[in-house]
């Protein structure tokens, strides 16, 4: 076991790394955080911030040498990373296991060689790849393979002649073709696998995504008995097949009653952010329990909540949202991630709302919206994320 005073090493800055290093000081110990950024949310937190390229050796040698583990808050480490890491520090998650979640094809192909339901898909390297209208797979959605996140890297498309006119704008990086499914809604469960293989999941989340990005979260979900137990199942499945040490989220799709594993993300994942002011012990804690070897803490969700995502829309110009209107809400908790550049799209914050009865805290939930002036996306931008998002809409419509 690694004990506290120790110092703990992450490569990336971000809002995840951030929430890291909050959870690892609580519990007494130091960090070392590695971002090229020099206001990253993280580094800024530190105990020390190494301020350079996650493929740069010498700071790679000097967590080396001063961490006894490290983990990742993303899941583009470079290679490199790994192959200065590997064998000199203890690393969790493994580089292998990092490498499938990092590129959609070794991802769906994980899934398609362990039996996980998964949406269909082809694998389009070059042009003669891509599959005829006919195939099944229209309508469909082009993703590249690579760096793609919060729904960036992705198009829409009818048509085989579609899917090349999008090839060429991702300059025919290789890409995957999903089918696209009609959602009935979206799930997801996140957990954390120990060193010996223990797991402990939380509550299954429901979640609503506006333009690819993670917008409102529900935990726990509501979704019937079956999908819940199915979903919990095959979480805890991937993460063994996985041989994953560290906190893992799941991402679902639900689509005509049928659940379909969608991806993995090899980290705390956003839909996970209700676990800090709703369970015993949060998912960040997990991470810092699992890399270090100690017992896995409780992942019981003492309190009904619903998340939502600030993106950087809710600032006009340079101008700070009234807080006040949140504050004011006593259930409500809110996190500010401490990002310097606003930018609409880029997740700047969130706010959790707790509470005991579901109904009152999606309620008090889609008033903080209002209230703060998150602004009702126009439906064609929408991904089909269904009931929550209908109802998301609904709600907003007959408060005008
Ligand atoms: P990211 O890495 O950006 O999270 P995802 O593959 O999870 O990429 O896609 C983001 C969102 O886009 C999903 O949560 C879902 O709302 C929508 N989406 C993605 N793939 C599909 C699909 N095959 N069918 C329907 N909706 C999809
Ligand atoms: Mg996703």
């Amino acid at each position: 076991m690694i004990l506290p005073p120790s110092t703990l090493g992450m490569l990336g800055g971000g809002q995840l790394a951030r929430f890291f290093v909050i959870a690892a000081h609580e519990m007494g110990y130091k960090v070392v955080v590695l971002d090229p950024d020099k206001m990253s949310p993280a580094g800024l937190l530190a105990d020390k911030h190494l301020c350079a390229a996650f493929d740069d050796v010498n700071a790679l040698n000097e967590m080396v040498h001063t961490c006894a583990a490290v983990t990742t808050e993303f899941e583009n480490v470079p290679a490199s990373t790994f192959a200065v890491l590997n064998n000199r520090v203890s690393m969790h998650p493994s580089a292998s296991a990092v490498a499938i979640c990092q590129h959609r094809i070794m991802e769906k192909n994980f899934l398609r060689d362990h039996n996980f339901p998964h949406v269909p898909y082809a694998v389009i390297s070059y042009e003669k790849d891509i599959p005829a209208n006919d195939s099944g797979l229209y309508p469909g959605i082009l993703k590249v393979a690579r760096f793609g996140y919060d729904g960036k890297g992705q198009v829409r498309v009818a048509t085989a002649y579609e899917v090349l006119t999008a090839f060429k704008t991702f300059d025919f990086q290789q890409c995957i073709l999903e089918s696209r499914l009609s959602l009935d809604y979206e799930i997801s469960v996140v957990l954390a696998r120990d060193l010996v293989g223990n797991i402990a999941a939380f509550p299954t989340i429901e979640n609503a995504h506006c333009n690819g990005i993670l917008d409102v979260s529900i935990a726990p979900a509501r979704c019937s008995v079956e999908i819940n137990e199915q979903a919990q199942k095959l979480a805890r499945r991937v993460a063994e097949k996985l041989g994953y040490v560290g906190t893992l989220g799941v991402e679902f799709f639900v689509s005509e009653g049928i659940l379909y594993v969608n991806e993995m993300s090899p980290r705390p994942h956003n839909s996970g952010h209700f676990t800090i002011d709703a369970c015993v012990t949060n998912q960040f804690e997990q991470q810092v329990r699992a890399l270090c070897g100690l017992p896995l803490g409780d992942t019981r969700q003492h309190s009904n909540a619903v998340m939502v995502n600030l993106l950087g829309d809710v600032w006009r110009g340079d101008s700070e949202p009234d807080w006040r209107v949140l504050f004011s809400q006593s259930g409500l908790k809110l996190h500010l991630y401490g990002k310097h550049e606003t930018r609409p799209g880029r997740k700047m914050g969130h706010y959790t709302v707790v509470g005991n009865e579901a109904e009152e805290v999606l309620k008090s939930a889609m008033n903080a919206r209002l209230a703060i002036g998150i602004v009702k996306p126009k439906s064609s931008e929408v991904n089909n994320s269904g009931v929550l998002l209908a109802q998301i809409n609904a709600y907003e419509e007959s408060s005008y």
